[in-house]
């Protein structure tokens, strides 16, 4: 496995690999590794000729008040995760490489980023799409991996590579939770061994919705409310937003149809936490074009 932490040199690197021919696939991370990420290099491993992954915490991402600073940097055991899952290019620049003084440029996916998170933290998304965008336009793969632990980012990324006709696939791969349901998180590091165990209730509220659904279940209210009232608890945990949404549009839906996501944000002490399910039968969510899954 490779390591460089220049442009120039990763595209180096990556023509050099490309000189034999087959596609590229690509992990874009902050690193802070865990099985998540993981389970999206080994898709990558199967679906492509060459594995490259990113690890760049990238500030304009983070608000001046959020977690920059602190976020976790273990180079090292990262490292070895990419090399484990059989990555053979991590591209791993510093700041002033990806923004050297003077930069003027960001790309704004409009309308979807002004929802749901990008409500609570407004400059997030432009951020993330900005950074995705320099990121494919130096790596210059076929296939990219997105979680859908992030569902309102993969939305945004697909709109964006449709809207500007990036010549890239973008796919995303199931959440990985811990035994107990959580949504594997970097910033799960943040949480007291209390706080850890009082955040597995999103998934409960989530999962019990799903079980509403399962019976039959198809009003938004009742299943925003199911969710609502399990997560709440745990009154730690403060509910930024609960909503039935169309997969696309990230809109809330008056009939939901199978693929409709539910979306849980919570605060619980100082760390915000995410997470969202898929509504349907494994038939049903099996039937939907990839791109709705
Ligand atoms: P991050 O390092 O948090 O920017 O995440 C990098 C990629 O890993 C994003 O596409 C995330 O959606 C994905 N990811 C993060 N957590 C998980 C998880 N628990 N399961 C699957 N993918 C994840």
């Amino acid at each position: 496995m490779q390591v460089v932490e220049t442009i120039p040199a990763c595209r180096q690197a990556l023509a050099k690999l490309r000189q034999f021919g087959g596609n590229v696939g690509f992990v874009p991370t902050m690193g802070a590794l865990h099985r998540g990420h993981v389970s999206l290099m080994e898709a990558c491993r199967s679906a492509a000729d060459l594995s490259v992954a990113s690890i760049f915490v990238n500030p304009t991402q983070f608000a001046p008040t959020e977690d920059l600073s602190r976020y976790p940097r273990p180079r090292e055991h990262d490292l070895a995760l990419c090399e484990a899952a059989g990555v053979d290019l991590v591209f791993y620049p510093q700041v002033d490489e990806m923004y050297p003084p003077g930069g003027e440029t960001t790309v704004v996916v409009s309308g979807l980023s002004t929802r749901w998170e990008g409500s609570i933290r407004t400059t997030h998304f432009q951020g993330v799409t900005t950074v995705v965008t320099k990121l494919f336009n130096i790596v210059c793969p076929e296939i990219a991996f997105f979680g859908q632990k992030d569902f309102q980012q993969q939305a945004i990324l697909r709109r964006m590579v449709r809207d500007l006709d990036q010549p890239v696939e973008i796919r995303t791969c199931a959440t990985i939770r811990e035994p107990d349901g959580l949504a594997m998180s970097s910033r799960n590091v943040y949480l007291t061994s209390e706080q850890r165990e009082i955040a597995a209730q999103i998934y409960q509220g989530l999962s019990a919705a799903e079980k509403l659904w399962l019976q039959g279940e198809r009003s938004p209210g009742t299943l925003q409310r199911e969710i609502e009232s399990r997560v709440s608890l745990r009154p730690e945990l403060s509910i930024d937003y609960v909503a039935i949404v169309d997969p696309g549009t990230l809109l809330p839906l008056e009939a939901p149809h199978p693929g409709a996501v539910a979306l849980v944000a919570c605060k619980l002490g100082s760390t915000r936490l995410i997470d969202n399910l898929l509504l349907g039968t494994a038939a049903e969510l099996l039937a939907l074009p990839t791109t709705a899954r």
